[in-house]
């Protein structure tokens, strides 16, 4: 029998745990393909640096440190420590020394030429995720983040926003600099169009699936593949599990709720992208035209991770026999 071909859109760190559960429930016929949030990415001292690829590439490949959720286990920050010597800006981005590695192969091959996606793919022999990792688009997109500051109104990249200031400076709306432009990544669409499950990870609604989202053709293309789509919740009790999603939904209007998240989706039928939406125990959510199921949504461990992909695709299994 032919294998499962499922679809994951995901941010980073949340991103990169479900689809760990997800690659540890999946057959040895079934394959993963995930698109990757790239909004953060930015360029510093000449280097290429994507966030979100690379937190689910070390993680899957087992080189996360663990404890801070990005970056590369064992690291050491010399070089860091010597470009703070020349007050070379910017202080406030960890760029770690075998980090680093990654970062110069990214950006030479890139500016030979190869598009994201190929590099992505090049970098990945090294890792073995067991799953496709693509990034959403080839092109640059980049999200900016508009706030209010003594000084006036200005845009921040991203980056600068989350990291430098911890995301306390209330955000006024995201700005995805670049998109107009942009197309979804060599093997998106086909990915998406040839899928038997869909589903969005429990990342950043705003600033990881949001973006991804707003890629131009990527929303059409998740509505027009006939595989059901399954959103699981990042919201669990009314706030984030980790991270900052409450700084960001605020922003775009939506309640810091797994409803919240739910409705800001939407019904497929009406418009938004869900056929399915696991909510977290105890969580209710209304979601017009929604499958809303509730079910422990907490990545304590490898067993309950594994247990929410399960959960997942029974779901949308669910919601085949609805259609
Ligand atoms: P980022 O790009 O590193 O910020 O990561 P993502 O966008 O992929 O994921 C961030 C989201 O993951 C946050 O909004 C968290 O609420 C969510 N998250 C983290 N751990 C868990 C968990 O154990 N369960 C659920 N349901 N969500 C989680
Ligand atoms: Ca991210």
């Amino acid at each position: 029998m032919p294998g499962v071909h499922v679809v994951v859109l995901a941010g980073g760190v949340g991103g990169a745990r479900f689809l760990s559960g997800l690659r540890a429930v999946a057959g040895p016929q079934d394959q993963i393909t995930a698109v990757i949030n790239t909004g953060d990415d930015l360029t510093l001292h000449g280097l290429r640096i994507c966030p979100d690829l690379d937190t689910v590439m070390y993680t899957l490949g087992e080189g996360i440190d663990t404890e801070r959720g990005w970056g590369r286990a064992g690291e050491t920050w010399t070089v860091k420590a010597e470009l703070a010597a020349y007050d070379a800006e910017p202080g406030w981005f960890g760029l770690g020394d075998r980090d680093l590695a990654t970062h110069l192969v990214r950006t030479r091959m890139l500016d030979a030429g190869f598009a994201l996606s190929a590099v992505t793919a090049a970098l990945c022999r090294r890792w073995q995720p067991g799953v496709d990792l693509l990034p959403m688009s080839d092109q640059r997109v980049e999200t900016h983040v508009v706030v209010d500051t003594p000084e006036g109104t200005r845009a921040l990249h991203f980056q600068e926003w989350w990291v430098r200031h911890r995301a306390e400076l209330p955000a006024r709306e995201f700005v995805q600099v670049g998109v107009a432009d942009a197309r979804p990544a060599a093997g998106v669409l086909e990915a998406i169009a040839g899928a038997d499950v869909l589903l969005l990870a429990p990342s950043n609604p705003v600033v990881s699936i949001g973006t991804i989202l707003g890629v131009p053709g990527l929303r059409a293309a998740l509505r027009d593949s006939p595989a059901p789509v399954v959103g699981l919740s990042p919201i669990v009790g009314g706030a984030p599990v980790r991270g900052m999603a409450d700084k960001c939904l605020p922003a775009i209007g939506v309640p810091t709720s797994a409803e919240g998240g739910g409705r800001h989706y939407g019904a497929r039928r009406e418009g938004g992208v869900l056929n399915g939406w696991l909510v977290h125990t105890g969580d209710g959510a209304d979601v017009p035209g929604v499958r809303v199921q509730a079910v422990p949504l907490l990545m304590a461990d490898a067993a309950a991770t594994a247990a929410m992909a399960a959960a997942a695709l029974v779901l949308a299994e669910d919601c085949r026999s609805d259609a």
